[in-house]
């Protein structure tokens, strides 16, 4: 066959005879006998991976196209969430079809990412403005899984106690995610009614849930309540429809002290429930303790403003066990939709938007009660809630053969909520439905006069200057233009897998039956949905050789909750609930211990050796110790140190053998598909990021899939949902989470198939062990396996140059910017060192390219440690070097601007600028500004 006649040699950066050059330089002549070295036999897989033939690009976008057809995409008036919305064309294009923004990674080098930091800056804008409060974060996962994160605050905000109120008329999944999280940390949930929940006279409450609207479309005053809740020293919180928000007075305003919702319908598809960006804000108070990520200004050496992540010290991996949220992955891609929206229509463009939709809703509502139908309330924003005396199944039923989806409540009761997207013949077709003609006049006073909101909001220049789509286009142009994403450069990152995210695997994103469906419909509507999420877990299960998987979780962290609470409950079951003990090695990440806490988990740290491995007498005395209380080990593996460990099989054994479950954590699973796998090694269960293996994008820090695989004996506790008839153990407000998304993944496997599959595997570790033997003359690789072989990532070593000439493994990544590349992770899991990822998508000219210019640095480094470099004053400590400062007239350095800017040949043929100078982050963090300017500042700063 022709090279590059089949998705595979697309996929793979090196096919062919260069392959085998690079076999070559690693010193062998055949990839098997390199695999053979590096891969310990004792786990190798018995058997070829079973999956469909690969199929072409085409051949697959053909066959999903005739799957997804199976769904039915009808005008869903459900709500409960989850709406209808227009997603700007001009955002659809340029935002979520353009990999400069889909396929950049987490923001956490600052200046190389100025451009998404700017985004989530509005975003976190748009929040506090819409909600009145002082703080919102970079995003949160959905609705459900942010009332569960704002429980969590609240509990470590509130004086002591762990009952917490859920008034019963919030959205039926945001309690069951609630309860969930609630269980394991020993919080008692009391769901009831607001109006007769007294706050005082019940012991050890500390916090209140409610919904607003709530999620029979009312709009309550509660006021009144959360001063209750102030006296006994509780707090409030408020999970909130953000477009309701732009006519109805704010929660801040009214006594809240967190506000949580999904910004879905600020122009994010539905997708089948997923990936939208959940939000978050709080008091002033709160804000140390807020999770997720949160966007700051601070400044570069020049004092120009630079936006960076605040508080990541905070960040999970240094809280670890402390922690109170496992939050890592987030919603990055979809909070940038979100507050573009908000950004394309302005202020007074939402209002208009909220104000048709209500005005809608209000006239259906009139109608309706002008027809005799039994409205449930006089007052609203988008929903209008029926009684219909035990017919609603009949109805729903009936309104499907109508053409449309209604929300069936209870046996009385039916739900009708409108969107962006209804216009008066949504309106006359719901009143025909029901007997009624549709009148001129719409309810009068349908959004409560005492609830209008009066203050206004996003009077920043940036939601008031880029109205028109010429504006906009360039807006989003000069931001993209700012970040360094995989359309620029490899992303090396170890343990995050920065490969190709294949066109191909995007385009049904933008198809009306994966983006248009709503989570809830009524089964028969998502047949397509079904037959490719089950064809997609069953493709899982093979991979990881378990008997079934969980596409729920949103996230990996949330695939480490749902496995160990998969744990949890299957030790209960037989009667042993005092197991909660969770061993985790000292080099884990950081949301291991994050989510074993969460689990209601006490962590035990397990030593390593000097090799890095898991310190085998250290883990058997750690478990002696805890035999009857022995719940779990996590374990990474290939260890976060890139190397196959062989003792594997014997820990999971010795694990085993004390009664104990073992939890994989799957982000290193690209060195394992096709070779080997957790079932194979001995796990019991695993979670995967579909966001690094299987192709999902970073989205710029998120979206993600993290499902599980378990063994059959854990099989009964994956996660459940209302909606699959079981509500044990729901992770996340949708039963698929990001289903939408699960498509690319489908997409990858289809057309890989398992040799495409096992290939990338082997291609990946070859490009690592390649990269290694190009840098180990210039920096010590620090741990090596078998043969001096590394896995899928191998780990370079600062620490001697560092102490030989006081440069750092941050101005190492700062100068890598001025080569045109971000830098590979920085000081996880050994400080003072880089991991480096290739992957199998990167080329050899491309993986040269990179070698090259760490080789230049470390020549760099040796010119300071010489002294022929001065100690301060040079290409590192200054670096990155913006183009307006090499431009500058005034150039004071002791080294040219050549150096600072070319440094290597290859960067006259295209250079990337880094936008700002390195930003300060001391001063970031010690003085927190997480918004953007009012238009007065603006105005006082020009004067
Ligand atoms: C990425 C990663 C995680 C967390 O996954 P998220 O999707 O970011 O929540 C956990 N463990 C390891 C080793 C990882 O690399």
């Amino acid at each position: 066959m022709p090279l590059h006649s089949d998705f595979r040699s697309r996929h793979l950066g090196t096919t062919g005879s260069e392959l085998s050059g690079l076999l070559e330089e690693v010193g062998y002549d055949s990839i098997d006998r390199l695999i053979d070295d590096a891969v310990p036999a004792g786990i190798r897989s018995e058997r070829p991976l079973e999956l469909p033939e690969a199929l072409s690009e085409s051949g697959a976008l053909e066959k999903l196209r005739g799957i997804m057809s199976g769904n039915t995409v009808l005008r869903s008036y459900i709500g409960q969430g989850y709406h209808g919305t227009l997603v700007p064309t001009v955002i659809q294009r340029n935002i979520l079809e353009n990999p400069g923004w889909y396929t950049a990674y987490t923001p956490y080098q600052a200046e190389i990412a100025q451009g998404r930091l700017e985004a989530l800056l509005n975003f976190q804008t748009l929040i506090t403005e819409l909600t009145a409060l002082d703080v919102a974060n970079a995003s949160l996962l959905d609705e459900g899984t942010a009332a569960a994160e704002a429980m969590s605050l609240a509990l470590a905000g509130a004086p002591k106690g762990k009952v917490m109120f859920v008034s019963e008329a919030c959205h039926p999944q945001t309690i069951d995610v609630v309860r969930t999280r609630a269980e394991p940390l020993g919080i008692t949930i009391e769901v009831g009614d607001w109006r007769t929940f007294e706050p005082s006279s019940v012991e050890g409450f500390f916090a209140a849930l409610v919904q607003y609207p709530d999620t029979l479309g009312r709009v309550e005053d509660y006021s009144a309540f959360f001063a209750k809740v102030k006296e006994v020293k509780g707090l409030s919180i408020v999970a909130a429809d953000i477009l309701a928000l732009t006519v109805l007075k704010a929660p801040g305003e009214f006594g809240a002290d967190i506000c949580v919702g999904s910004s879905q319908r600020f122009g994010v598809p539905m997708g089948f429930g997923g990936p939208h960006a959940g939000f978050m804000a709080c008091t002033d108070r709160l804000k140390r303790k807020l999770p997720g990520r949160l966007i700051g200004v601070s400044n570069d050496p020049k004092g120009r403003p630079g936006l960076r992540l605040s508080l990541q010290t905070r960040e999970q991996h240094i809280r670890r066990d402390k922690a109170t949220s496992n939050i890592c992955t987030a919603q990055v891609l979809l909070a940038v939709m979100a507050s573009m929206y908000a950004v394309y229509h302005g202020p007074e463009g939402l209002v208009a938007i909220a104000g048709k939709v209500a005005g809608l809703a209000g006239r259906l509502a009139g109608s309706l009660k002008a027809g005799g139908v039994k409205v449930l309330a006089d007052e609203g924003f988008d929903t209008v809630v029926v009684n219909v005396q035990g017919e609603a199944s009949q109805l729903c039923d009936k309104a499907v053969g109508s053409g449309f989806n209604l929300r069936e409540i209870d046996a009385d009761h039916v739900g009708i909520t409108l969107d962006e997207t209804c216009g008066p013949d949504d309106v006359e077709r719901v009143c025909k439905f029901f007997g009624a003609a549709m009148s001129e006049e719409g309810e009068t006073g349908w959004i409560p006069t005492s609830l209008r909101r009066e203050s206004e909001f996003l009077k920043q220049k940036v939601f008031n200057s880029y109205h028109t789509e010429t504006e906009m286009l360039r807006y989003l142009k000069r931001l993209e233009s700012k970040d360094l994403a995989l359309n620029e450069s490899m992303i090396p990152l170890g343990s995050c897998t920065m490969k190709l995210n294949a066109t191909s695997e995007m385009m049904p994103l933008s198809w009306n039956e994966v983006a248009n469906l709503h989570p809830f419909v009524p089964a028969g509507q998502s047949a397509g949905y079904r037959e490719m999420l089950s064809q997609l877990e069953a493709w899982l299960a093979e991979i990881t050789g378990f008997a079934a998987v969980s596409l729920q979780p949103n996230a990996g962290s949330q695939g480490e909750y749902a496995g160990l609470l998969a744990i949890r409950r299957y030790h209960e079951s037989r009667g042993d609930a005092d197991r909660d003990v969770c061993l985790i090695p000292l080099s884990a990440h950081g949301t291991n211990p994050a989510s074993a806490v969460m689990a209601g988990m006490r962590v035990v740290g397990v030593a390593c050796d000097d090799a890095g491995n898991i310190d085998v007498a250290d883990l058997q005395s750690k478990i002696d110790e805890h035999a009857d209380r022995l719940s779990a080990l996590m374990v990474t593996y290939p260890s976060t140190h890139g190397v196959f460990e062989d003792t594997i099989v014997d820990i999971c054994e010795r694990i085993h053998s004390a009664g104990g479950q073992v939890y994989m954590d799957g982000a290193n699973m690209n060195a394992q598909v096709g070779l080997t796998s957790p079932g194979r090694i001995g796990a019991d269960v695993c979670h995967l990021n579909l966001h690094k293996t299987f192709c999902i994008p970073h989205g710029g820090g998120g979206p993600g899939v993290g499902p599980i695989g378990v063994a059959e004996q854990l099989v009964p506790f994956l996660p459940g949902h209302s909606e699959l008839g079981d509500t044990a153990g729901v992770v996340c407000s949708a039963p698929w989470g990001s289903a939408s998304i699960n498509t690319i993944s489908w997409m990858y496997i289809a057309m890989m198939g398992a040799e495409g599959l096992t290939e990338a595997t082997k291609v990946a570790i070859l490009n690592a062990n390649y990269m290694a033997r190009r840098l180990a003359p210039f920096y010590p690789i620090l741990y090596t396996g078998n043969k001096g072989l590394v896995a899928h990532e191998c780990i370079i070593d600062l620490r001697g140059l560092s102490a030989k000439s006081g440069i750092t493994v941050e101005d190492v990544a700062k100068r890598l910017m001025d080569y045109g590349y971000h830098s590979p992770t920085m000081s996880w899991p050994v400080a003072g060192t880089l991991m480096i990822e290739p992957t199998e998508s990167e080329s050899k000219a491309e993986l040269d390219r990179f070698c090259d210019s760490l080789i230049s640095i470390q020549g760099e480094i040796m010119a300071v440690a010489n002294g022929e470099a001065d100690p301060t004053d040079n290409v590192l400590k200054n670096a990155p070097h913006p183009a307006e400062d090499v431009c500058a007239d005034d150039w004071s350095h002791s080294y040219t601007r050549e150096q600072a800017a070319y440094p290597l040949a290859a960067l006259r043929r295209h250079k990337f600028w880094p936008a700002v100078g390195r930003v300060d982050n001391v001063a970031g963090d010690r003085n927190l500004v997480c918004t953007c300017d009012s238009v007065e500042a603006y105005a006082a700063a020009s004067e």
